[in-house]
């Protein structure tokens, strides 16, 4: 078995063992003249894999999507495909289907014919040619949509025609590029689903690229978290949730309060509070960042073994927010100074323990969820 390793990528995940790598990526480095906008990327991913590009807008997710496609030929390094090396081949010789943000559909032609497009260009017969256009609109639930136009269609429609014309003559490889964020926030959750599902049922290898963590975390098999052109972490969204390799990755993926602290015997302070950690591996005295999630921190009834047991301290509500399916609470406590700390805690909880603004409780911070870093990671 061939285990995820990459010499030049220091917190790439290492438990999902990638046993049959179909795209191979090998030191990869783009420059527009002085700027550098992939600095020595190197990545593998496995046949039939689902792979979210994620990260700030400007980190060369889009640049290593094109430089895959042949779109955006890169300075130096090695990309290869089902063991052939792409890296000088020109776009039209790679084997893909590509989705942009833009849809990019031809306006003059009908759906029929926008789906046929490609397939036309390699000469198949023409019933052949029907029979696999119709077979495509009946897989993204749009048969009745044939004769249309695009301008006729909804953004979400014309989006599931374009994913049609990309996978049409079977490519090896799906690309898409910010495919929903054209969309209204409805649609993008219900396309999501349509997307995944229908690369489940192709089995196609699929990058797509996305700013929005949400979607790559509901999406992807496996996430490539990417700044300023270099990897920061690959790995399963849960992976990358749980176990972020760095201060960016936790603060990208989701929320956290986070406090400078100083590393001392398995354990960080808070404020004046002592918060064990499970994190191994620091040196005593090291000058640490700490991240904690707020819907990891736990409401208990006030002073439930607040003074007795690690990892606990007195609050009080200083404001809330409704959030729709809980509850985001603005924390203060003497222990914590001018420090806030944000949690959000469920309806059950607020219920059960009746809080509301100004209520007093102990709130716990699990010390397995108790995130550090090197200062300035
Ligand atoms: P976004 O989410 O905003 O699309 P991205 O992560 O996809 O961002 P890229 O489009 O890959 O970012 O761009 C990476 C960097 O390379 C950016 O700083 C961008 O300005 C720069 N860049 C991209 N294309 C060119 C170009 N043709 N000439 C000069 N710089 C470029």
């Amino acid at each position: 078995m061939n285990a995820m390793t990459s010499p030049n990528l220091s917190n790439v995940s290492e438990t999902m063992p990638v046993t049959d790598d179909y795209l191979r990526i090998t030191n990869l480095w783009k420059t527009y003249g002085d700027f550098v906008a992939l600095q020595d990327v190197s990545l593998r991913i496995a046949r039939g894999e689902f792979i979210c590009f994620l990260g700030p807008s400007g980190c060369g997710k889009t640049t290593l999507l094109r430089a895959i496609a042949g779109l955006e030929p890169q300075t130096g390094g090695q990309i290869s495909q089902g063991g052939r090396d792409i890296s000088n081949l020109p776009a039209s010789q790679r084997d893909y289907g590509i989705v942009f943000q833009s849809y990019a559909l031809f306006p003059n032609l009908t759906v029929v014919r926008n789906v046929a497009f490609g397939l036309e260009n390699t000469g198949r017969p023409k019933a052949e040619i029907t029979r696999r256009v119709a077979e495509l609109l009946a897989l993204i639930g749009l048969p009745d949509k044939a004769d249309r136009y695009p301008a006729q269609l909804s953004g979400g429609q014309q989006q599931r025609i374009a994913l049609a014309r990309s996978i049409a003559i079977n490519p090896g490889l799906l690309l898409l590029d910010e495919p929903l964020s054209a969309l209204d926030a409805k649609v993008r959750v219900h396309l999501r689903h349509e997307i995944k599902e229908l690369q489940r049922k192709l089995g196609v290898t699929t990058i797509m690229v996305t700013h929005d963590q949400e979607e790559a975390l509901s999406m992807a098999d496996r996430i490539v978290v990417m700044n300023h052109g270099r990897i920061e972490q690959i790995g399963t969204p849960t992976e990358i949730y749980r176990h972020p390799a760095s201060l960016f990755v936790a603060d990208f993926i989701g929320e956290t309060n986070r406090f400078a602290s100083q590393y001392q015997q398995g354990a960080v302070k808070l404020g004046s509070v002592v918060l064990n950690t499970d994190v191994p591996g620091q040196t005593d005295g090291t000058a640490v960042m700490v991240a904690i999630r707020p819907e990891d921190i736990l409401p208990h009834s006030a002073g439930h073994d607040a003074a007795s047991k690690p990892n606990r301290l007195p609050v009080t509500i200083s404001a809330q927010e409704f959030l729709g399916s809980s509850w985001r609470m603005h924390l203060r406590s003497d222990a914590l100074g001018e420090a806030p700390l944000v949690a959000n805690f469920s309806m059950n909880a607020v219920r059960r323990l009746d809080l509301s603004e100004g209520s007093r409780l102990t709130v716990e911070l699990p010390a397995e969820r108790v995130l550090v870093f090197p200062k300035g990671s």
